[in-house]
Formats: C-alpha cells, sequence, structure tokens
C-alpha cells in the first residue's frame, strides 16, 4: 500500500505495530480460491500487512508477495498448512516494505525471491532510508540485523515471465507504471485469477506517493484485457473483475476531478471538498484529501507524481 512512514496517518497506524506480536494477527484468514491457489488476507491495521496468494506447481509452492517479515513469517507457517510442499519463488508485486521488506526472511528459508525491475530501481530511490526508518518502528524489520532492503534476487528480463511446469502455468506481466514503477501482476490463464499487488486493492488503500496517477487506469484496462474472474488484491478481501474496474473508474475520477480543479486554479484542500461519485465510494476514505495533493503535483508539475521529489 504505502511507502514506509510516508504519512503521518500510516506513521501512526504502524507504530502501533511495535508493540503487537505476530501471534495477534488474525488467524483462519485463507481461503482456497481455485484448487491449489490460496488467498490469504494480511492483517492491516495493527499489522501493518499486505494480503499474499499462495500457488501451488507440480513440485513446489510460489509465494505472491513478500510481505514484512512478520507477515512473512505467518504466510509460510500457513503455507505449511495447506500444502507439504516447499515454498521456492517468492514474488514482489512492488518494492514498498509491507510487499518486499520480508525478502532476507524468504531468502534466508530457502526460497528465491523475483520482480520486475522497476523494484529494483525504485528501492535504489528509497533505500537505505525507508528501510532504516522502517527499522526504527517495527521490531520485525528491526530483528532482521540489516542495513537496508534485499532487493529481489532474480529480475524479469520481459513481460511476461512465465513459469510453467506442465501442472501449471503460471504468468508474471508488467503493464506499466501504475501504483509504483515495478508493478507486477501474477496471472493463472487456466483458473483465470489474478493477483494486482498494489495496482488494485479492494478499499481505500490506495498509497499515490510513488505512483503514476495519469497512467493508472491505462494498467487497470490492460489487466482487464485478460478478463480475470478471480482478483486477489494487495490490501482488502478479494473479489472479482469489479476490483480492477472500480480501481480504474476511481482514478479517472480523481484525475479528472483534479485536472479540472487546477485549470480553474485551485488549490488541492478546495479540490478534495468535491469530492467523488457514488460508484468509487468503496475506494474513498481518510487518505482522500492526500490523494488529491498528490494528483494535484502531479498535474501542476506535469510528471509521474513518483518522480517528483518534495
Ligand atoms: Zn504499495
Amino acid at each position: 500500500m504505502h511507502r514506509w512512514l510516508s504519512t503521518s496517518a500510516f506513521a501512526a497506524l504502524l507504530g502501533a505495530a511495535f508493540f503487537t506480536t505476530v501471534t495477534e494477527a488474525q488467524p483462519g484468514s485463507v481461503k482456497e480460491i481455485v484448487k491449489g491457489v490460496w488467498f490469504r488476507e494480511g492483517e492491516i491495521k495493527e499489522m501493518g500487512h499486505c494480503n499474499n496468494v499462495i500457488v501451488e506447481m507440480k513440485d513446489y509452492l510460489v509465494m505472491i508477495d513478500a510481505n514484512f517479515p512478520s507477515g512473512a513469517k505467518l504466510a509460510l507457517a500457513d503455507a505449511k498448512k495447506v500444502s507439504s510442499k516447499p515454498v521456492r519463488y517468492v514474488f514482489d508485486t512492488h518494492h514498498h516494505g509491507d510487499h518486499a521488506y520480508g525478502n532476507s526472511f524468504w531468502t534466508r528459508n530457502g526460497a528465491e525471491t523475483m520482480g520486475f525491475p522497476g523494484v529494483v530501481e525504485m528501492m535504489k530511490v528509497h533505500e537505505p532510508k525507508a528501510w532504516q526508518s522502517a527499522a526504527k518502528g517495527r521490531k520485525d524489520v528491526a530483528e532482521l540485523n540489516l542495513t537496508t532492503a534485499e532487493p529481489p534476487k532474480t529480475v524479469f528480463a520481459k513481460s511476461p515471465h512465465v513459469m510453467d511446469d506442465g501442472a501449471r502455468r503460471l504468468e508474471f506481466h508488467h503493464f506499466g507504471w501504475a501504483h509504483t514503477r515495478g508493478d507486477g501482476f501474477a496471472w493463472l490463464p487456466k483458473e483465470s485469477v489474478l493477483c494486482t499487488g498494489d495496482a488494485a486493492t479492494n478499499g481505500p488503500y490506495n498509497y499515490l506517493g510513488d505512483a503514476h496517477i495519469g497512467n493508472w487506469a491505462n494498467v487497470m484496462k490492460e489487466a482487464l484485457k485478460l478478463k480475470p474472474k478471480h482478483v486477489l488484491p494487495g490490501h482488502g478481501p478479494a473479489g472479482g473483475a469489479e476490483i480492477v474496474e472500480g480501481e480504474m473508474a476511481f482514478m479517472q475520477e480523481l484525475n479528472a476531478l483534479v485536472e479540472s480543479g487546477v485549470k480553474a486554479g485551485k488549490q488541492s484542500e478546495e479540490i478534495a471538498r468535491t469530492g467523488l461519485s457514488d460508484k468509487v465510494k468503496n475506494w474513498v476514505g481518510p487518505s482522500f484529501p492526500g490523494q488529491v495533493k498528490d494528483a494535484w503535483i502531479e498535474k501542476t508539475k506535469k510528471t509521474p507524481r513518483g518522480a517528483v521529489t518534495m
């Protein structure tokens, strides 16, 4: 969802996580979506965890997203409950701490971490600062005793990157810059299951500080061309294509609202008071004024929000 400690709201939220032990996370949140594909809804409020997806291949498991280290531990424990196969690969959908800071945990547990080039590029921009700041507020990050984040070990040369062992075909797609420059999707063509990372969330979880807000809807359009039946988002509950459609509509409305506001010479605070339609209310929450500000910065600087350093 968010870059570590980038907004005060999330700083407060994750500060609480420091005092929370791993065992307090909500159990029983693992659901088999289709045979051999499990969705694990992460506990976001207290732990700041992202969702995980466990994909069973012929001889091993693939984990979608590394999560924070404490989330990685829980995801591995759940993987052991559903299958006796080892987690051999872990896919970072993007570079944010709640999706990638568990990388070294997985490496130490014999898995190979993977991602698109933008994941590594964004880490180069934000690390080691973001990691060190996370280690101050989170016990699970501090406990790893590292000075910076571990990038994915394998970087895909092209999109899609395909894994096919005869039993299952798993594709990794990059459709461009939406939530971050490295946004990756995991796609099971036979089962029609799409894992979106934070490019599509099911709820008011869009962090836009590293985003290309004006391009986001285009990325959603590409994802929808796959015609997904099951959509497993980076945060919030699982669902169908309506998650991607809703995310796309939210970004279109946000862009249109801010564009007309900027043309009228308005500041972001004033624009935010207008709000969006009921159609996208699932994506509108306490971060809305901040999201309008991010879009306002992108429009006025005429460059992707994630490329503007403030
Ligand atoms: Zn994110």
